[in-house]
């Protein structure tokens, strides 16, 4: 006889067949989920996780735009509207070539639990394209920026769906993106989030997602009364998540010995300090180069070509590049090495075997919708500062990040305590996610 779970997932198979990302992010949802539906009545035999899986609305348009050589280029853009049951729409847009229907309602998935977690009303949707920043002039990011939202506009609005940025797309492109949205609509709202402070942005924005993970991880130490505090942190990545989870754990007295992008990571075993993390910043953020020209800068650090940095000694590691970038070797490699905490930046950066190894070990994990939902959490601030035509200081808004990410925490041991006192947090926060926008659709009515 089949289980309820496997049952549910042959189903969602069916359906979703070529859509392997997105079915890894229900098979970890469901595993969690359908054991805690099973044993309460108000959530069993409504079809309620079905009806969850289902995107409330797909819509995939022609995006066609003019490179610098006169060429006419053409890229598919998407947005997947989720689930709205508490709130309008909210997620990121993620330009990149990997971009795919599977990607995307992944995303879409994971973002309708993480808001739901931030304790803020939020549904979840994600969108973007295949298209590739890499190489591109500013020119030729301008015009794909308002040719996609050309069409982009008519499904999204301050009280509907509010996009903001992921891989690929940070604040010039929210700028060129929001542009375009006000000319055809001839009005300025709220409708993105990671604005320019000067037009609408909220302070800490840039930072939210890396100080959030930080935070979510100092959080979980602490129930082992322990700190950042002379810590080896690892850290892959060096975009906008991985650059301030840095920052934060410099400030908590960490270590932070290595970054990555796709091309390789760089080692440091003198620490990546403030001033050489202000010219990772300029390298990725200004001259967009590649991580190893760091070793022309500081050459006592190593640059290991087409690798990941898991294979480097740490007692916390911070995956705050993309999705899968950790697998069960990697996984196994950080056990034996000796960490202790794994606090995830990324969107399901650890594969599902990965995490099961984690679990086994019984070491501190945190799954990515709450360790990284500061990110979005501070986007939710920015729609309330918008609503309110007010802004907040920097100080208010890290003070209220910093309590979102503690609530999160408090609702992962909610829901994720074993009997032995060991905290699942993946078990935590899917409960807890499910539970809010569970009964929002149960009062809402099929
Ligand atoms: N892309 C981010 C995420 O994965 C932020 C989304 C937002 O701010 O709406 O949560």
């Amino acid at each position: 006889m089949k289980s309820n779970i496997e049952a549910f997932l042959d189903l969602v198979k069916e359906r979703n067949g070529q859509e392997p990302e997105f079915l890894q992010a229900v098979e970890e949802v469901a595993e969690t989920v359908i054991p805690y539906i099973v044993k309460h009545d108000i959530y069993y035999g409504k079809n309620i996780l079905l009806r969850m899986v289902e995107p409330e609305r797909v819509i995939t348009f022609r995006v066609c735009w003019v490179d610098d050589n006169g060429e006419i280029q053409v890229n598919r853009g998407y947005r997947i509207q989720m689930n709205s049951a508490i709130g309008p729409y909210k997620g990121g847009l993620r330009f990149h070539p990997t971009v795919n229907m599977s990607v995307l309602k992944f995303l879409a998935f994971e973002q309708v639990f993480k808001n739901s977690l931030t304790t803020l009303p939020m549904g979840g949707g994600k969108g973007g394209s295949d298209f590739d920043p890499k190489g591109k002039s500013d020119n030729e990011i301008m015009r794909f920026c308002h040719a996609f939202m050309s069409e982009l506009f008519r499904h999204i609005g301050p009280n509907t769906d509010v996009p903001a940025g992921d891989i690929g797309v940070g604040s010039r492109e929210i700028g060129f993106l929001f542009g375009m949205y006000k000319k055809l609509r001839n009005e300025f709202t709220g409708v993105l989030t990671g604005k320019g402070l000067s037009w609408g942005g909220s302070p800490i924005r840039p930072e939210a997602t890396g100080y959030g993970n930080v935070y979510f991880a100092q959080k979980m130490l602490e129930t082992k009364g322990d700190s950042f505090e002379g810590k080896n942190v690892v850290v892959s990545g060096s975009g906008n998540v991985a650059q301030f989870a840095a920052e934060k754990v410099l400030q908590l007295g960490g270590k932070v010995i290595t970054l990555s992008d796709s091309s390789g990571y760089i080692y440091d075993t003198d620490g990546i300090d403030v001033e050489k993390l202000a010219f990772v910043m300029e390298l990725k953020n200004v001259k967009r180069a590649r991580i190893s020209e760091y070793i022309d800068v500081y050459p006592n650090a190593k640059f290991v070509k087409g690798k990941t940095p898991w294979e480097v000694t740490c007692d916390v590691a911070l995956p705050c590049a993309t999705q899968n970038e950790l697998n069960e070797n990697d996984a196994n490699t950080l056990l034996s090495n000796g960490c202790i905490c794994v606090s995830e930046g990324a969107n399901m950066p650890s594969t599902k075997e990965a995490i099961a190894a984690f679990h086994k070990a019984k070491i501190l994990f945190a799954p990515g919708k709450a360790s990284n939902a500061g990110g979005v959490a501070t986007s939710g601030l920015e729609m309330t500062q918008n609503s309110l035509r007010f802004k907040w200081s920097r100080e208010e808004v890290d003070n209220k990040l910093k309590d979102i990410m503690s609530d999160i925490h408090k609702s992962c041991l909610e829901y994720g305590k074993d009997d032995d006192g060991y905290i699942d947090y993946v078990r935590g926060a899917n409960i807890a996610g499910f539970v809010k926008v569970a009964d929002a659709m149960l009062a809402q009515g099929v």
